[in-house]
């Protein structure tokens, strides 16, 4: 029998992360965890070291990293610690590593993803943000490389089941007319528009079907996660933004769909688990056990669809604006959003600012080609700029 794949998890703390150990923990002889990393949830990193036992840790800080160590130290873990920037980028490439899963949130998981891209790993990507940012730089390196990228994110990993093996021949080529993006509407799907003012930070991140990281339950509230996956789509399979179609379907249970020219549709479905993604890409082209519960169609009993309401969410007309504006505009609108998504975190501003303000920070920054990841980060930095001047004229 061969030896354990290694697998290094960059956001270990986070909700993806978690239900990525939870899967590898499931398969002790197929998988073993080389590298975590976390951030802010130090105690959980520990916790997470203490019962992984992997070769390395990477914390944020010096700082942090002392006090990883003692934590370690005083319960006898041999795990090693690194430090910063250069310590994720170390375990997301060593040459030990099988597999990287890349779940840190936003902008600050795109040099680690890439890290491991460029280390031609396969890369589990959760991050969609790195990508949205990146987009045509980030393929590059996929091509490059040789690493082979899968999709984590649910409806992307159903596209991915529902394409043919080669799809990279080009969506026309396989015979795909379009994506169906299955979208669940988030919870306020119907509350009414005028209430959009009033909701909070806690009735944003409670998702009907799913339990997800803050940052992202807001996106879904605002149907933003949905903008920046049609972007990650786009990239991902070669697909022009028009080719794209997002279907509210309020059960998530359909993951999504790809519809032929012979009129044939094929959907994955599945719980609203991430662990049924997870285990996909982690054994693919194999199968292995997620711990997912087998799907109950008696129980669901009905799957309904919906248009997207883009008056009640501004996000996705906006984002697919950014979409067939391409070059730098997905990546200002992702800055923008990350700046809008922590100001309504904190109170700062209303739900509906959050639209308002991307739009206008994308309506100030001139869309340019971007041509290396300094050029990427440089965007990234003026629209943030920006958005924080919104933020000085506008906000609480
Ligand atoms: P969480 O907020 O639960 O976790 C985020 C992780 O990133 C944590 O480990 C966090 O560390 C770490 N992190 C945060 N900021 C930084 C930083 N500046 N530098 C390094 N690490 C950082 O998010 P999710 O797990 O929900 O989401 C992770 C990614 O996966 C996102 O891109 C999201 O869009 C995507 N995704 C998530 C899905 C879900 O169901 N949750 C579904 C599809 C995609 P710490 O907690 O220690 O601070
Ligand atoms: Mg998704």
């Amino acid at each position: 029998m061969s030896r354990p794949q290694q697998i290094t998890v960059l956001g270990a703390t986070g909700s993806i992360g978690l239900s990525t150990l939870d899967v590898i923990a499931r398969h002790p002889e197929q998988y073993q965890v080389f590298g975590l990393s976390g951030h802010s949830r130090l105690d959980e990193l520990l916790a997470l070291c203490l019962r992984h036992r992997p070769a390395y840790a990477a914390a944020p800080s010096a700082q942090a990293a002392a006090q990883l160590r003692a934590g370690l130290q005083a319960a006898g873990c041999a795990t090693e610690v690194l430090e910063g920037e250069a310590g994720l980028a170390q375990i997301a490439s060593a040459p030990e590593v099988h597999a990287v899963m890349a779940a840190i949130v936003g902008a600050a998981g795109l040099k680690p993803t890439l890290a491991a891209v460029e280390a031609g790993k396969k890369v589990l990507l959760a991050n969609k943000e790195a990508l949205v940012m990146s987009g045509a730089l980030f393929m590059d390196a996929v091509r490059r490389s040789g690493a082979v990228l899968l999709p984590i994110d649910s409806e992307h990993n159903a596209i991915f089941q529902c394409l043919p093996s080669d799809y990279a021949r080009g969506l026309g080529a396989v015979g795909v007319r379009r994506i169906l993006l299955t979208a669940s509407g988030g919870p306020f799907r119907e509350t009414p528009i005028e209430q959009l003012a009033e909701v909070t930070p806690a009735q944003a991140c409670a998702h009907p079907n799913w339990s997800m990281g803050r940052k992202i339950s807001v996106d879904s509230a605002s149907m933003m996660n949905k903008g920046l996956e049609l972007i990650e789509a786009c990239w991902l399979f070669d697909a022009a933004p028009a080719k794209v179609e997002v279907v509210v379907h309020p059960q998530s249970v359909i993951h999504s769909l790809v519809d032929y020219i012979d009129g044939s549709v094929l959907a994955q479905l599945g719980n609203p688990d991430m662990r049924t993604p997870i285990a996909h890409a982690l054994a693919w082209p194999q199968r292995i056990d997620s711990g997912v519960a087998p799907l109950d169609l008696f129980a669901i009993a009905r799957l309904d669809f919906q248009a997207p309401d883009e008056q009640r969410f501004p996000c996705l007309r906006i984002a697919r604006a950014a979409a067939e504006a391409g070059r730098s505009a997905p990546a200002v609108l992702n800055a923008a959003n990350e700046v809008a998504v922590d100001a309504f975190l904190a109170g700062r501003i209303r739900f509906p600012d959050i639209a308002r303000m991307i739009e206008q920070v994308l309506d100030q920054e001139p869309v340019v080609a971007l041509a290396s990841l300094d050029a990427v980060f440089a965007v990234d930095q003026r629209a943030r700029a920006l958005a924080q001047q919104w933020l000085a004229r506008h906000a609480h």
